[in-house]
């Protein structure tokens, strides 16, 4: 491919691509529908979110060579929705077709090695480290844990995501056990850190190098998985808010990115700042977008791959992000269905609901959203709590 920064912009009705077919990409498809684009998207099964409303499913396997070349025949560019995507498809795709994010950026991402080695390089620009971490590859590595690096978290090096591949460790032992029980895989051991909250920066980048950041948002996660977002966070200083902003741009400029880029940080209870991990592609956390700023987080990485101008980030309401998990569909504990009372919920004046078109509600899995927004957050956190008791979700 050409130097994208040489490239015409693709307007609408071309067709862009997008590698997984969840519901990043279903949302992904709607806003370049909206656009006046059409979508195709690459995904072995073919009942999937994203298949239900692109105009086309290329049904086969993320390294199908058959399909990436498919893919890439009837696109101008290509994105992806999930974070794993296997970086050669994306080298594939690239040499005939504009790709966005590139194969460079999201192996970084998919590699926690590589990418907290990258945040500490970046750390003299941006302002922030990541947690104090020691790669664990050996037995003879767990011998050499310092103890400042106990009580920690073990993550496994590649494909974790919801808080999977992750173990609690107090003890060489208990590093050993984890270590063991992973399968001897590559892991990092991260010193647990007394979080006071977690926010979250959406960027983007487009392919002339100007960058776009969106309003820090604050998360709350239940059992590993996102729960709500809340933007304005209730917590976050303006200070605090800057400093994560400032260095969200120089992470996304030092990666030659292009396309929209999550980055989550911890705060810390001295109120420091502590960059944990990014994604290279819209987030959870960042569905909040889609109703309360000018530009989504999809309609921004639309525009980011088909080298348009980034769309304003500016939000327009306070708004509180609710997590639908399959749960709701049951009544209490028990296995007992039950059809949530969406009516009821949908009463509520600012709740925005998004459900993702998946069949088989399981607990823990994500089945949708509701995003309230309200003229001020205290109005859109009383939408929420109502939301929750109409949904039994406990607060
Ligand atoms: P996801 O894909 O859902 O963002 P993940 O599985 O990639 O998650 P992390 O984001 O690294 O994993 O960790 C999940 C959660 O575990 C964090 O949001 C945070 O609540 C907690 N956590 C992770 N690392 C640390 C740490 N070093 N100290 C304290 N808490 C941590
Ligand atoms: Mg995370």
């Amino acid at each position: 491919m050409s130097d994208p920064v040489f490239l015409p912009a693709a307007h609408p009705p071309t067709w862009l691509g997008v590698m997984g077919g969840g519901q990043l990409g279903r949302m992904f498809a709607q806003a370049a529908q909206a656009m006046g684009y059409r979508v195709a998207v690459l995904e072995p099964s073919a009942d999937c979110p994203a298949g239900q409303v692109a105009e086309r499913l290329v049904e086969a396997g993320y390294e199908d060579a058959a399909g990436l070349d498919a893919l890439a025949a009837q696109c101008v560019a290509v994105t992806t929705e999930f974070e794993n995507v296997p970086a050669g498809s994306l080298s594939r795709l690239a040499e005939r077709v504009f790709v966005a994010p590139g194969a460079q950026g999201v192996s970084v991402a998919q590699d926690r090695i590589a990418e907290k080695r990258f945040f500490v390089d970046c750390a003299p620009k941006s302002g922030v480290m990541p947690a104090p971490h020691k790669v664990i590859a050996s037995f003879e590595d767990v011998d050499a844990i310092a103890d400042d690096l106990l009580p920690g978290i073990l993550k496994t090096v590649r494909m974790g995501y919801d808080g999977k591949g992750q173990v609690r460790v107090r003890s060489r032992e208990d590093v050993r056990a984890a270590f063991e029980s992973m399968g001897q895989v590559s892991c990092l051991l991260e010193k647990m850190l007394p979080l006071a909250y977690e926010v979250s920066v959406l960027t983007a980048r487009g392919a002339d190098g100007a960058s776009s950041v969106y309003p820090i948002a604050e998360n709350v996660h239940r059992d590993g998985i996102l729960f709500t977002t809340t933007v304005p966070g209730p917590n976050v200083s303006s200070e605090c808010a800057r400093k994560a902003q400032d260095a969200a741009r120089v992470i996304v400029a030092e990666l030659g990115y292009v396309g929209v880029l999550c980055i989550e940080f911890f705060v810390l209870a001295d109120g420091s700042l502590v960059v944990n991990e990014m994604a290279p592609r819209p987030h959870n956390s960042g569905h909040y977008t889609i109703d309360a700023c000018v530009t989504s987080q999809f309609a921004q990485q639309v525009r980011a791959m088909a080298r348009l101008p980034l769309g304003d980030c500016r939000q327009h309401s306070p708004a509180v992000m609710l997590n639908i998990l399959g749960d709701v569909w049951f009544d209490g504990d028990s296995d007992t269905p039950r059809e949530p009372a969406w009516d009821r919920v949908l009463a509520l004046p600012g709740a925005n609901l998004h459900l993702y078109g998946k069949e088989d509600p399981r607990r823990g899995r994500k089945m949708g959203h509701v995003t309230f927004v309200a003229p001020t957050l205290e109005d859109a956190q009383q939408q929420l709590q109502a939301a929750c008791a109409i949904l039994g979700i406990e607060l």
